[in-house]
């Protein structure tokens, strides 16, 4: 089996492919005027998802997040995990998701093979979750989570961006919420984007606050496999659930990158923050281009930098996240 590795020794397991830029919510972080199409984008098909995750399979990927926009917006998100779980090398398929769906579909989708889901909640607080994300959907949401757990997911991961004078303060509700639950509740910093300044300047919050508490009232940091996000985790003898970090400012983040993010339309993104990205859709339509797909995708690695400029103010072309997911 080869193995993707870049100029820095980096090796990748992981691939965070979009399947849509779509998204029914308007995240004021993200798509605070809801997504607007931007001419007449086709996303990639079932037959070029399929191709493509196969490639990175061989290349030696391990593990595949699907993310968006909404992923579940995608009619064929079922058959998109039954086609990615055809492959025996991925030993893993996860989800992003608003969680909008999950009530209604998560059972079939664990049953097509989804080993893992992170749901976005960033407020346990109806009104504040309606003004955050534009929906007032939360109790959808929560009563999709509890579904997750019916299904037989062990454990849900929820993602919170965090954001300074909006849910910094509700540390001990979301504390109080994962003692008696298997949920990794994970705060993310929160990331400027191209069209994302003014939050950014407003909003933003170390993460390292939510540290300082956690280890001041007893919580474990604890070590990371070589497929797994860059979470630093946190455990504590008295809860359930756990507590994870993602501080994308902090020094050396990038030393750990392990994975590589294609957008919905076929491009390999080495950085969340990076460039333009590398064409792959022309070597998606037929099973005798894999090899020149493996190629083309060993050699774009070459050019991953060491590290993101987002300390300098430079967040590549990104405009927001939900064009090559989060
Ligand atoms: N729609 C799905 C969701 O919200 O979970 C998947 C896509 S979303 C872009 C992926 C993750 O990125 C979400 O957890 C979201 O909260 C996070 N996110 C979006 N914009 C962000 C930003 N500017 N800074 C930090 N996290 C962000
Ligand atoms: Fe949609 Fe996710 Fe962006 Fe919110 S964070 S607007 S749910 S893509």
């Amino acid at each position: 089996m080869q193995q993707l590795v870049d100029a820095f020794s980096r090796k990748f397991f992981y691939l965070r492919l979009s399947i849509t830029d779509v998204c029914n919510f308007r995240c004021t972080y993200c798509l605070p005027n809801g997504y607007k199409p931007n001419g007449h984008k086709s996303f990639l098909s079932l037959d070029e998802i399929s191709r493509l995750t196969q490639s990175f399979a061989a290349l030696g990927t391990e593990k595949i997040r699907l993310t968006g926009g909404e992923p579940t917006m995608r009619r064929d998100f079922t058959d998109i995990i039954a086609t990615i779980k055809d492959n025996a090398s991925i030993k893993k398929i996860a989800v992003t998701t608003n969680g909008y769906r999950l009530s209604r579909d998560v059972a079939q989708w664990r049953a097509a093979g989804l080993s893992a889901i992170n749901v976005s909640v960033d407020s346990l607080d109806p009104r504040q979750f309606h003004a955050i994300t534009g929906q007032d959907k939360f109790s959808q949401v929560m009563e999709g989570i509890d579904a997750a757990f019916t299904a037989g997911f062990e454990k849900v991961k929820v993602n919170v961006v965090l954001m300074r004078n909006v849910n910094d303060k509700n540390l001990p509700d979301f504390l109080n919420w994962i003692k008696d639950r298997p949920i990794q509740l994970r705060f993310i910093e929160l990331m400027e984007t191209g069209d994302g300044s003014d939050i950014f300047n407003r909003f933003h919050l170390s993460g390292d606050v939510i540290r300082q508490r956690l280890l001041n009232e007893g919580w474990l940091h604890i070590p990371r496999a070589r497929s797994d996000g860059p979470a630093q985790v946190f455990t504590h003898p008295d809860y359930q659930g756990e507590i994870g970090l993602i501080m994308p400012y902090e020094k050396d983040f990038c030393v750990t990158c392990n994975r590589l993010r294609v957008s919905a339309i076929g491009n390999l993104h080495l950085c969340l923050f990076g460039e333009n990205g590398i064409p792959l859709r022309d070597l998606l339509a037929d099973d005798s281009q894999q090899e020149a797909l493996q190629q083309r995708i060993q050699g774009g690695l070459l050019h991953k930098r060491e590290t993101h400029f987002l300390h300098q103010g430079d967040s590549g072309i990104t405009p927001n996240l939900s064009v090559i997911g989060g």
